[in-house]
């Protein structure tokens, strides 16, 4: 890594003893075959990993890219004055690989992985052709040929992994600062709730309170202690998520919104609000942890900003499992539409941004933290889905978020329906 921070030139190369000759003609065989190589190498980490070929190289810019990084290996094997350091086009391409891999959620492990492949793939080729070398070359030249290649290789490989540990390192970083400023306005919600709470049932306790007044105290004893027990069980959702994903629970889609809509049950009733489960969910095999926090949240949400002004007040949950034909690529959408208040345009854009509450001025009574969203989203994003809004109406809107379909079973599973609709009515 040094060599390539410092731009030194990595292993100095004596010129009058470089086989130029048998460095050329590897390196020409090498450019010829660049494609087929890649395509190797591709067919390898695709094997290894559960991702399809197309998200493994997800552009076709990057697509390009690779056979570049074999270009620059050869000729770095070509010329013995060429150095690679960090101003070399192909450590550029290198970067931009371990960015890419940042991004797609890979770690080191695997990315030293691909590299060792990817040597073993250019090396298995050079000894493949070895024998087919035109002209009388010693085997000091094959091996100063192998001993430049070996150094090509290895300073691509930092190059990617440098930068790809770089990116991570920023990243723990936001996330340690994200965790104080969550930790804070999560403390900060608790002490409220308890606190009107405590304030409330010492009132209660009063001889002097009236009657009329005793109501408001318990509501607002049932309203804090409610979402006392959501920002808890956000808490724990997120903490079972993400300390251990092995250890998850899976359910069937369509018994993980049965579950969400019997928890919600009371608060719905309150409201004056019908949960409706769609009789067509999929029968999938779903991460129950991650599935029930988003039908909670968004559920919850359709129920505490439903629209008073309408007698008949809903909240639906539905699911379709979406995208191209290949199996590879679908993925399961769940929708939550409601007929509530709505959210202006000019709220819409920010919606899923921690803290953000887009009534706050509107909606003053409805208690809340702004997190909910926030932590769906980080939730799903976090096992390779997605979350979003929708407004396809003029009232009302659809919360929806999207699970990775990868398993070929779970396609073939789409197309058995479940039982009737459930319902739980005011
Ligand atoms: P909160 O604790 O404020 O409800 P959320 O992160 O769950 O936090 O939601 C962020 C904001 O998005 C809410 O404050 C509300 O303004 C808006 N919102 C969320 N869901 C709905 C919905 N179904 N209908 C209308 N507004 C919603």
């Amino acid at each position: 890594m040094s060599s390539l921070q410092k731009g030194e030139p990595a292993v100095p190369t004596d010129p009058s003893k470089y086989p130029f000759e048998l460095a050329a003609i590897l390196s020409d065989r090498l450019r010829t075959a660049k494609q087929e190589l890649v395509t190797r190498w591709l067919g390898r980490i695709t094997a290894r990993v559960t991702i399809s070929t197309k998200r493994v190289f997800p552009t076709h810019e990057l697509l390009n890219h690779v056979p570049l990084l074999i270009e620059g290996i050869a000729g770095y094997l070509k010329r013995p004055e060429r150095d690679i350091d960090a101003k070399a086009p192909v450590v550029a391409k290198a970067m931009e690989l371990g960015a890419l891999r940042h991004a797609q959620g890979f770690d080191a492990y695997e990315l030293l992985k691909e590299y060792e492949m990817l040597s073993e793939i250019v090396f298995a080729f050079l000894t493949d052709i070895a024998e087919t070398i035109p002209g009388n070359h010693s085997r000091r030249d094959f091996l100063v040929c192998w001993e430049r290649l070996g150094q090509a290789m290895e300073l691509i490989r930092q190059a990617t992994v440098s930068h790809f540990l770089r990116l991570s390192s920023a990243q723990i970083n936001e996330r340690e600062n994200r965790l104080r400023k969550f930790n804070r306005t999560v403390a900060h919600e608790l002490k409220n709730n308890v606190g009107a709470i405590a304030a409330a049932s010492t009132a209660l306790a009063e001889e002097w309170v009236a009657p009329s007044d005793r109501k408001e105290f318990d509501e607002i004893i049932s309203r804090n202690a409610e979402s006392l027990q959501r920002v808890l069980a956000n808490l724990e959702t997120l903490s079972r998520t993400q300390a251990d994903s092995r250890h998850c629970r899976n359910v069937m889609l369509p018994q993980a919104a049965s579950e969400a809509v019997r928890e919600l049950e009371d608060s719905a009733k309150a409201k004056g609000v019908k949960v409706r489960v769609a009789d067509d969910l999929p029968q999938l095999e779903v991460d129950a942890a991650v599935v029930e926090l988003c039908l909670m949240n968004y559920v919850s949400n359709g129920i505490k900003y439903s629209d008073e002004a309408k007698p008949d007040r809903w909240v639906t949950i539905a699911a379709a499992v979406e995208g191209p034909d290949n199996e590879h690529d679908r993925e399961v959408v769940v929708r939550v539409s409601d007929n509530g208040i709505g959210i202006p345009d000019d709220r819409r854009a920010r919606l899923f941004e921690e803290f953000y509450r887009a009534h706050d001025e509107t909606v003053t009574e409805t208690a809340g933290t702004g997190l909910g969203l926030s932590i769906v989203r980080e939730t799903v994003e976090s096992i390779g889905g997605r979350a979003w809004a929708e407004f396809p109406g003029e009232s009302g809107s659809v919360f929806a978020f999207s699970l990775p379909s990868r398993r070929s079973e779970d396609i073939r599973a789409v197309s058995e329906l479940t039982g009737p609709a459930k319902e739980t009515s005011p």
